[in-house]
């Protein structure tokens, strides 16, 4: 289905609601991108009154939602204001959250990867 990658943009700009739902309904992927944009939006909410302290599990959340292009992932989820919105964090918080789970990604991807992280593919 060639709507997957229109889609899939949309859960991760404008958060898992604004999909239409018959999509969702129908293919298994997209549903599954959307639970864990979800997830990501639920965790990050739990923190509203914890700026400084991870929530258990949002680590590997994080990991989870950007398992296949990781730092394009990162950088849309930090770079899309109406994201945040959905999930009612702070600024501040969101802030936060951005910064530790992008150090979280690149000291990830250097090991895994064993290779140096881009200083472009960070921005
Ligand atoms: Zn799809």
């Amino acid at each position: 289905m060639n709507q997957c990658p229109d889609i899939e943009r949309i859960i991760w700009t404008d958060g898992p609601d604004a999909v239409p739902s018959d999509h969702i309904d129908d293919c298994p992927s997209c549903r599954a991108e959307s639970r864990r944009a979800a997830d990501l939006q639920a965790a990050l909410s739990g923190m509203r009154n914890r700026f400084a302290t991870a929530p258990v599990g949002l680590e590997s959340k994080i990991i989870a939602a950007v398992n296949r292009r990781p730092m394009d992932r990162a950088r849309v989820v930090v770079a899309h204001p109406k994201f945040w919105r959905g999930a009612a964090v702070g600024a501040g918080a969101a802030a936060a959250v951005a910064t530790a789970a992008i150090g979280v990604m690149r000291a990830r991807r250097r090991i895994a990867a064993d290779a140096p992280v881009v200083a472009s593919e960070v921005a």
